[in-house]
């Protein structure tokens, strides 16, 4: 019950598969309360279903591309519940046209809706964070190897993740003297809907399999129970991190 008496917001919730829903369970059966955002109202029937079997939940609109979205999502936090003890932001987006062949093909407009709403709205949800976390807090973000290296097909969404991991620094820096927390998770490749955008993703997955010291690919549950501890007080310490949870795939150079 590590996370009793905590209640946090979960963004990115889409269906069984998710990333966030292997998050929701650990921090579920940990104790806590979770509130979630769904981008549109089809999505949210959906994440009503998944999220009834999470102890207490609620689940609120927010399309992090629309001005005003995010601060009116935070300011209905603020005055239905209170108070916000951790934040999980699992959500991207780009063109999956722009996925795959090389990426100076990117459009102009698919690289800014690509950062906007894989990177930027980072920025806005720890700012808004700090007003309901009046007693501390911690964040976690979702990032990928393909910001550091590069990873065929990954194109725009590299350069999102390379930016949203720069932001972590930052905004742990920004937010520090408020007890607040700021982490990223740098998840190895799960078979997700956002991540079948990627061209040629089942190669991703084999090679990284192959390229891991423990020989398999990560799992939700992996990414989830490294997501629980880093919202949790026993990471009290940690800020500013990219933690990579990918089997130890990213420690091998060459293997032979
Ligand atoms: P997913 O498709 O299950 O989740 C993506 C979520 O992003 C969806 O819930 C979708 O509604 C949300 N989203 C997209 N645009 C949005 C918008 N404008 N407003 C609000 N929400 C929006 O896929 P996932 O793989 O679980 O992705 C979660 C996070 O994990 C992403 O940041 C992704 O880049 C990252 N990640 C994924 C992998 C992987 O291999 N699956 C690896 C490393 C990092």
């Amino acid at each position: 019950m590590l996370m009793k008496g905590k209640i946090g917001l979960v963004m990115g919730l889409a269906n069984k598969f998710s990333i966030a829903y292997g998050i929701s369970e650990s921090l579920s059966n940990r104790g806590a309360d979770l509130i979630f955002t769904s981008q549109t109202e089809y999505f949210k029937n959906k994440i009503t279903e998944i999220a009834s079997s999470f102890s207490k939940h609620e689940i609120l609109l927010c399309d992090v591309s629309k001005d005003g979205d995010i601060d009116k999502l935070f300011d209905m936090i603020l005055s239905d519940v209170g108070k916000l003890d951790f934040i999980v932001h699992s959500l991207a987006f780009s063109d999956k046209n722009e996925l795959c062949g090389k990426y100076y093909d990117t459009s102009r407009s698919n690289f800014l809706n690509a950062m906007n709403i894989s990177c930027y709205s980072f920025t806005e949800v720890c700012k808004n964070a700090a007003k309901l976390m009046k007693d501390g807090g911690s964040v976690v973000t979702l990032t990928y190897y393909g910001a550091e290296k590069v990873v065929p097909n990954y194109n725009v969404m590299a350069l999102a993740k390379a930016a949203l991991e720069t932001s972590v620094k930052y905004l742990a820096a920004d937010l520090g003297e408020f007890g607040i927390r700021v982490n990223a998770i740098s998840a190895g490749p799960i078979k997700t809907l956002a991540a079948s955008g990627v061209g040629e993703f089942s190669k991703i997955l084999e090679y990284e399999r192959w390229r891991s010291p423990m020989g398999r690919n990560v799992t939700q549950k992996d990414i989830g129970e490294a997501c629980a501890f880093l919202l949790s007080d026993m990471s009290s310490g940690i800020t500013g991190e990219i933690l990579h949870v990918d089997c130890g795939s990213n420690i091998i150079g060459v293997k032979f």
